[in-house]
């Protein structure tokens, strides 16, 4: 397989979460050339699970996200995305692979190819897992709820891997919690809209907001130990449609990430209390109302499994390019696929960044400006060695349980 005119043609066609449906007809069809056993299609909308069966041994799971995101790409490169979709309002949505899901996509095809032609070396099942909606709408769930392991073998030990702008050729999976809980939502503020000209009839939500925005800031910085973490961000805040009008609310999306349950706990407490403090104060007529969106559980690596997977990576590319990128503040709902199984999970990050970038840009100070992280319109993994690493690290981590 031309797996570098695979990954080019996917980055030039992302589509967003649930509506993979080019990207999932690529991936079945491929499945089918490369001859598995079973082709599962339409698990939870778009998600697509081959099975390549090879008589008695252990099932490993390997497991790719499929979503891409609203972004307007601006790297420049000669298969960059130019594909929009409409939403409701008739708006053009800019799409972008803007994390690097196609990498994904096109190494765990190349893993496939590998395991599928050297059958007599290993035996047991391959479970290979595409999923759609990891950036939105938690698809590894909505694939377990639609019955996933009930249609595919349950897993002995589920893999996966997420390429970071670390420099390409370089792999390490994170032993213990190694990526972090996320729990998001939307909270409207309450205020009594009027004219800009007579703010003392109304209450003003843009100055809630404000204030909310800002205090909500001090609940990490005052209230969580240092020795812990945690991050607060409000994402999105909208209010108002005239500079003389008062609106009658504001919007505030927000996302809280913490590495444990009782620091998940107080955060969400504290940004509780705030918003609703912050209403009071305002002498909002109603409550604020709150909306959850995507909440993932905390990414933890079976620690004994991580190290055997580093130790297999050790062995493969040389312990020089086998790091460990320590435990990361963005989620991740590959977890849910391992709890579900009660299977152990080892999730590995991926370099994909220019590595004589990377150099300069570490000898510089730079890192910050010059290297773009996922979720960035200038994000660029490097195909080569990216994506051969890729996929050797898939085969060689398989191949730890694949007797
Ligand atoms: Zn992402
Ligand atoms: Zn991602």
């Amino acid at each position: 397989m031309d797996l570098e005119a695979l990954y080019r043609d996917l980055h030039s066609h992302p589509e967003l979460a649930f509506t993979e449906h080019r990207t999932a007809g690529i991936v079945a069809e491929r499945l089918t050339d490369l001859g598995v056993d079973e082709v599962h299609t339409g698990i939870a909308t778009t998600g697509v699970v081959g099975v390549l069966r090879n008589g008695d041994g252990p099932t490993v799971l390997l497991r790719a996200d499929m979503d891409a995101l609203p972004v307007r790409e601006q790297t420049g490169l000669p298969w960059a995305s130019t594909q929009t979709v409409t939403d409701e309002a008739g708006n053009a949505i800019p799409l972008m692979h803007a994390c690097g899901h196609d990498i994904h996509i096109t190494c765990l095809l190349g893993a496939v190819e590998s395991l599928a032609a050297s059958r007599s070396d290993w035996a047991g099942t391959l479970v290979a897992l595409f999923q759609p909606a990891e950036e939105h709408g938690g698809g590894a769930q909505v694939m377990v709820d639609d019955d996933l392991y009930e249609k595919v073998p349950v897993p002995d030990v589920v893999l996966g891997q997420h390429v970071l702008p670390l420099p390409a050729g370089m792999v390490g999976a994170h032993p213990g919690p190694a990526m972090a809980a996320v729990d998001t939502m939307e909270v409207t503020l309450h205020g009594r809209g009027g004219h800009g000209s007579q703010p003392h009839t109304t209450v003003d939500p843009v100055v809630m907001a404000a204030a909310t925005v800002m205090r909500l800031q001090t609940v990490v910085a005052r209230e969580i130990a240092p020795h812990d973490t945690a991050v607060v961000t409000v994402g999105t805040l909208h209010a108002g449609t005239k500079n003389n009008i008062i609106a009658a609310e504001a919007t505030l999306g927000i996302s809280v990430r913490s590495f444990n349950e009782e620091v998940r706990q107080r955060v969400l407490e504290g940004v509780d209390r705030v918003i609703e403090a912050e209403s009071q104060a305002s002498g909002a007529p109603q409550a604020p109302d709150r909306e959850w969106g995507e909440r993932y559980p905390v990414t933890v690596n079976e620690p004994e499994a991580a190290e055997r997977v580093n130790a297999a990576f050790a062995a493969e590319f040389g312990a020089d390019n086998v790091f460990d990128p320590g435990a990361l503040s963005g989620s991740e709902d590959v977890g849910n696929l391992a709890t579900a199984a009660g299977a152990p999970l080892v999730y590995w990050m991926l370099g994909g960044a220019d590595p004589e970038a990377v150099r300069r840009a570490v000898e510089a100070g730079t890192v910050d400006t010059d290297i773009p992280t996922n979720h960035s319109p200038y994000f660029a993994p490097l195909p080569q060695p990216t994506i051969d690493t890729g996929v050797r690290a898939l085969v060689v981590a398989a191949r730890e349980w694949l007797a």
